[in-house]
């Protein structure tokens, strides 16, 4: 078993935060993920069977290869039907914030989420949480939200109320966040916790296999080229990569073919640092990556207007390609 994570203090909060709601909201990051889409999923599945109304939504739509976990497909996304989640944020009670630091996060969505009246509970794992939500449950240390929710679930002594989907969901933010358990993966806890769950029928192979190792010729052959043709290392261990717009389009890019690709050259004898960009429709995204003691997220909010975690973070440049590789360039001695 695990130490207990939150203090009584909180727990109290919590346990009467949740006793209370009829309605109970759980809203993640822009551009969900693993750890953003598994630690919702959790949650609202334990809370679905301890029997409270509960609704996830997310301002953008989610990675296919995410989509077969159970109630994936019932979360709301912002920017499709904006009317109706933002009805459905303003008639919450609980507002659980997952896996996000600041309301910036959330996009479209951070209005809805500022004016809203419910009991606002953050639970993340990102550094320097922004002081937005009544309750702060804030665990850097923690290599996932998704783990962190877990901790949380069984303090509150609801893990009876966790099932196989809902092991699932957490085995999947777990294992994304920490890039199949390759980083930021040394906490016992990971493995106790895993333990657990395989003892609720998870297949993490499968699961491993669906979301890891699923590939198209167009997704193999578009990371090859980034590699063979678009990979630049300059002096100090940095690698670059960029993927322009067109680039994309020659190998019919999907959402979620380019997760990964920043993670490679980070392989090569003497690279601690490795960035990519790609090109989006108005901006850049840019996406970081190190080893050690090289903190990335400094690179990402004071050049890319983003954040993140030390060894993995991202940002999004408004301006050209060529505008965002010269301002590392102009900038990058600092960093190395
Ligand atoms: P990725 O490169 O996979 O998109 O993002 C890696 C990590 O960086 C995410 O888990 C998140 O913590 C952080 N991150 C990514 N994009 C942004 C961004 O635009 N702003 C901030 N603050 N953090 C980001
Ligand atoms: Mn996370």
């Amino acid at each position: 078993m695990f130490k207990n994570i939150i203090s009584k203090q909180e727990q109290q909060l919590l346990s009467t935060a949740i006793e209370n709601s009829k309605n109970v909201v759980i809203v993640a990051h822009v551009a969900p993920d693993g750890d953003a889409v598994g630690s919702s999923l959790a949650l609202r599945g334990v809370l679905k069977n301890i029997g409270k109304n509960v609704e996830v939504v997310m301002p953008d739509t989610l990675p296919n290869s995410i989509m077969f976990l159970q109630g994936a497909s019932e979360i709301k996304i912002y920017k499709n039907s904006q009317e109706e989640c933002k009805s459905i944020i303003s008639n919450a009670d609980t507002l659980f914030c997952l896996d996000f630091n600041e309301p910036k996060r959330t996009d479209l969505m951070q209005d809805t989420i500022m004016e809203a009246k419910a009991y606002k509970v953050m639970i993340d794992h990102h550094m320097y949480p922004f002081d937005f939500c009544n309750l702060v449950i804030s665990y850097p240390q923690i290599s996932s939200t998704s783990l962190l929710v877990y901790k949380i679930i069984v303090q509150l002594g609801f893990d009876s109320y966790v099932g196989k989907a809902e092991a699932e969901a957490i085995y999947t933010g777990m294992m994304t966040d920490t890039g199949n358990f390759s980083y930021n993966s040394n906490d016992s806890d990971i493995y106790i916790a895993i333990s657990q769950l395989l003892n609720r029928g998870i297949n993490k192979d499968e699961i491993y296999k669906i979301v890891c190792n699923t590939s198209t010729i167009d997704k193999l052959k578009l990371n090859s080229y980034a590699i063979s043709e678009k990979m630049e290392i300059l002096d100090g261990g940095v690698a670059i990569i960029t993927l322009s717009r067109a680039e994309l389009n020659r190998y019919s890019y999907q959402k979620g073919d380019t997760e990964g690709l920043v993670n490679q050259p980070l392989g090569i004898d003497g690279v601690n640092i490795s960035i990519f960009y790609r090109e989006e429709s108005n901006y850049v995204k840019v996406s970081l990556r190190s080893v050690g003691e090289y903190a990335v997220n400094q690179i990402a909010s004071e050049l890319y207007n983003g954040g993140g975690h030390k060894n993995a973070s991202g940002g999004e440049f408004f301006g050209s390609m060529e505008d965002a590789i010269k301002l590392l360039k102009a900038h990058i001695q600092k960093y190395i």
